[in-house]
Parts: structure tokens; C-alpha cells; sequence
């Protein structure tokens, strides 16, 4: 396929005005200092070059609304439609962010009742609504640990995490000043309370933890965690980027979380990928709420109003937030219920369980046991023929499914060969069944054809891109050859 700089031919236009309906020259119209001095290298093509390049380009992309995208980790699931819509309402999208707020009521009405639906599922007491991302959620979050610290005359140096942590945990700790200090996971796949106890110290802000973790495992012995880390009166973070599990069921502020970030854009109804607007709001405990970000939404009796708490972190994102964000967490919270939410849940944990217990004869996971709403399995017993994981995700394109997340979680004992399947609450049985069965069609075509594997896919445009080169030496500028 061309690029569209190859489809260029010179002196090819899309549209110019007519000689009737423009007199004069371009400089009549477009003021001086606007005008670059450089000639820019366009491609030269007309409407309907542009109209099919861009077409076939998106024909080559996969998304949610194509099929399964079981990706392991990031809730890739099917968002209702009506949601985005609504996001798009003018009132919503016109809203000026320094509207005063007597004209803007409605706003932040849907704010304040966010943030109290986000409170009752998470059993948290105050809520900003504004970091953009889970990363950026969890950086907000430890600087309100620090800043605790710090107010009480005693800053604290170090953060645990658990070896099994999301990448962006141990980065956000680092990137508010503390050491990261990695608590190991035992052999059931939790944290290791010895290896906790013994790191656990008045030096150290407190633990950043998820659960379920992120091998899809829930945390039994969260009470106990807790007590270690409060008895030296350090905090619990709660990365509930992944609330795929808990929704109705559990909730993170009775099991003894003193801060929590949501992701939004992952179980409240935005797609999430390619980087798009996200929205990573931070739950705090009585004790935290004067170091929120500032201004915080409060109903102030007749008016919804804004206000600032106290010893406040400061400003971490310029107005509102991704307010659209919120627009579709708040439809999507009110048109599930409370019982919806619940089934939600209940549905993910049991598809995953289903493919788990379908898949572990051939992908033999690395603890035996129930999982959340994601499944981790492994590729390991295909390496003695050859094949890597690569090649089992590779080969699973050319049945027309996405890939499930591989080589993550990376530590041990899965021995680099994982395979974390989320099929999320939205698929239905007859899709995940047609997974499983391609899964094993490959397990067995692993043993009688690795060669099949490992030149996949044979289906796709481009077959295996060298991802590690595009992503440390990108080609952003087309050069001509
Ligand atoms: C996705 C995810 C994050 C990061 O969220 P972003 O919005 O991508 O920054 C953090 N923790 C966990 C467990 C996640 O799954």
C-alpha cells in the first residue's frame, strides 16, 4: 500500500475558488504574519485520493466494534453508543470552563452526583474528578500521601509496591520523589506478608496495591496487609484502574483503602487506547480530604458552587477535567443501577473463570486457581516445539481475534511466556466460545505446525513489523527515496 506522499502527482488539487468568486490575491484574505514563508511539502492529490487512502487505512485496523479484543489488563470492552452521544450534547461541549457558575448549575450537578456514585461503589469519602488518566490519578494520589506526611512534620522517603504491580505504579511513586522499595508475591500469587513485614517501616508513605492484582488474583489477605502498613502509620493505595471485578461486590474503602484512582475510561463507559481522553479520579479518605486537588465541586445548599480544600496539593489539570469523560461515567452509572453494576462483575468474573477453566489443560496457568475478571495463562509448554507466545498471538489475528495481552505480567514464575485474557462482561458466550476453540485449534497446531505459527499472521498487510525498532527509532517525516 502507498503512503499518501507517493500518491502525490504535481499540480494535483482537491479544491481551489473559483476565478469568479475570488478576485485579488491570497493576501487580501489572510493576514501577513499568518502566512508561512516556506513552501510545505503536501501531498498533491484530489478529494477522492484522500477520501479512499484514509478509508482503506481504517479498514485496516481493528477495534472493539470489529470483535474480541480480549486484552489482558485493559478492559477493552463494547461501550453503549447512546453514552457517546450524550457526551456530544451542546450543553455539555459549549459549556465555557469559566462559565460563572450560576449558568453552568447543570454541570456541575453531574459532577457532584458522580462524584457521589463513585463514593457509594467505593466506599471512599470525597472524590477529584479531575487527573486525565490512571498514571496521572496515581501521581495526584501519592502527592496527597506525601503532602500528608509532610504536613504532620514527618516526611516519609520510601514506597512499597508488590512485584506484580502495574509499570506505572513504581513510575508515579518515583516521579513524587520516593524510593520504590518491590515487595515480592508468594507462592499463591499474593503478597508475601513476611517479605512485607520485614520492609514496612516509619520511613515509608505506605503501599500501592491493586486488587484484584495484576495477575487477575484476588488479594486474600488484604486485612492483614492493611494492619501491617497502618500499624506503622503509613497508608494503602488502591489502584483500581481494573474495577472490572469488584463493582457492587467489594469496596476498596471498607477493605482499608485510604486513597484510590479510577479509570474511567476503562469500566465507566470510554473506550480507552491510542492515547484519548481519559479520566483517573481520586477517592480519599476523611483524613486525606484537605490535600484534594483544588477546587473540589460541593453542593453549597441551593447552589452547586466550588470549593477549595485547605492544604490542597494545588491544580493538576487546567479547569474541569476531561469533562466528557465524566458525562458518559455518570450516564453509565445511572443507566446500569446498582444491581447492573453488580452484573457487570458478576458477568466478567465468570467469563474469565470460563475461559480459564476451558483453556488451562493447554495453557497451563501459573496458579491453579479462581480468578477475577481476568485469566493469567501461559504459553510455556509450546517452547520445547519451538513456538513462543508471540507466535500463539500472532496466529490468532489470522482467525480474526485480537491478541490478549502477552509477556505481561513479566515476572516470575511465569517465565516470560504469559497470556492475559480479559473477555470482559460484554462478550457472549457463542464469541468466547469461538475464542477457546481457536485457542486450542493453535495449541495444537503449535505441535504439528510451528512453522504455521511463527510466520503469522498471514493475513494482515504487514506481518511481523520490528515493534521494538518502530518504537525506538520511529520514521514520523516521509523522505523520498
Ligand atoms: C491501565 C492501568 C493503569 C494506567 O492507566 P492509564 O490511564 O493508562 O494511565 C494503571 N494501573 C493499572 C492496573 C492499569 O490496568
Amino acid at each position: 500500500m502507498k503512503l499518501i506522499y507517493e500518491k502525490s502527482v504535481k499540480g494535483r488539487i482537491g479544491y481551489s475558488l473559483r476565478k469568479d468568486e475570488f478576485e485579488g490575491s491570497i493576501e487580501d484574505f489572510i493576514p501577513e504574519y499568518a502566512l508561512s514563508k516556506t513552501k510545505k511539502e503536501l501531498p498533491e492529490v484530489s478529494e477522492v485520493d484522500v477520501v479512499r487512502h484514509f478509508t482503506r487505512l481504517s479498514k485496516l485496523n481493528y477495534g472493539v466494534d470489529d470483535g474480541f479484543y480480549p486484552l489482558g489488563s485493559c478492559t477493552m470492552k463494547y461501550n453503549p453508543k447512546v453514552n457517546e452521544y450524550l457526551a456530544t450534547l451542546d450543553n455539555f461541549t459549549q459549556a465555557h470552563p469559566f462559565a460563572h457558575i450560576e449558568f453552568v448549575q447543570g454541570n456541575l450537578r453531574l459532577m457532584f452526583e458522580l462524584e457521589e456514585a463513585l463514593k457509594e461503589i467505593t466506599g471512599m469519602d470525597r472524590f477529584t474528578l479531575m487527573p486525565s488518566a490512571g498514571a496521572h490519578g496515581e501521581l495526584v494520589g501519592v502527592l496527597i500521601m506525601r503532602k500528608y506526611f509532610e504536613d504532620q512534620g514527618k516526611p516519609r522517603s520510601k514506597m512499597l509496591i508488590p512485584d506484580s504491580a502495574h509499570g506505572t505504579n513504581p513510575a508515579s511513586s518515583a516521579m513524587a520523589g520516593f524510593k520504590v522499595v518491590e515487595v515480592k508475591s508468594n507462592a499463591v500469587g499474593n503478597v508475601d506478608l513476611d517479605d512485607l513485614k520485614a520492609k514496612m517501616d516509619e520511613d515509608t508513605a505506605g503501599i500501592m496495591l491493586t486488587n484484584p492484582n495484576t495477575v487477575g488474583l484476588f488479594e486474600r489477605q488484604i486485612q492483614e496487609i492493611a494492619e501491617v502498613v497502618h500499624s506503622k502509620g503509613g497508608l494503602l493505595y488502591y489502584d483500581g484502574a481494573n474495577l472490572n471485578a469488584l463493582l457492587g461486590i467489594v469496596r476498596p474503602g471498607d477493605a482499608g483503602f485510604d486513597v484510590v484512582h479510577l479509570n474511567l475510561h476503562k469500566t465507566f463507559s470510554t473506550p480507552h487506547g491510542s492515547g484519548g481522553p481519559g479520566a483517573g479520579a481520586v477517592g480519599v479518605k476523611k483524613n486525606l480530604v484537605e490535600f484534594l486537588p483544588s477546587p473540589l465541586v460541593c453542593n453549597c445548599g441551593k447552589y452547586f458552587g466550588l470549593e477549595e480544600p485547605r492544604k490542597s496539593i494545588g491544580r493538576v489539570k487546567a479547569f474541569f477535567g476531561n469533562f466528557t469523560v465524566l458525562v458518559k461515567a455518570y450516564a453509565w452509572i445511572l443507566s446500569m443501577g446498582p444491581q447492573g453494576l453488580k452484573e457487570v462483575s458478576e458477568t466478567s468474573i465468570i467469563n474469565a473463570n470460563y475461559v480459564l477453566a476451558k483453556l488451562k489443560k493447554y495453557y497451563r496457568p501459573a496458579y491453579d486457581r479462581f480468578c477475577m475478571h481476568e485469566c493469567v495463562l501461559t504459553g510455556r509448554d509450546y517452547k520445547e516445539y519451538g513456538v513462543k507466545t508471540l507466535d500463539i498471538a500472532k496466529r490468532l489475528i489470522d482467525y480474526g481475534f485480537h491478541p490478549p495481552t502477552i509477556y505481561f505480567p513479566h515476572f516470575e514464575p511465569y517465565a516470560q511466556e504469559t497470556i492475559m485474557v480479559e473477555p470482559t462482561e460484554s462478550e457472549g458466550k457463542e464469541t468466547i466460545d469461538e475464542f477457546i476453540n481457536v485457542m486450542i485449534k493453535i495449541s495444537e497446531e503449535a505441535k504439528t505446525n510451528p512453522q504455521l505459527l511463527k510466520e503469522a499472521p498471514h493475513i494482515t498487510y504487514v506481518s511481523r513489523p520490528d515493534e521494538v525498532k518502530a518504537n525506538r527509532e520511529p520514521v514520523l517525516v516521509y523522505k523520498e527515496k
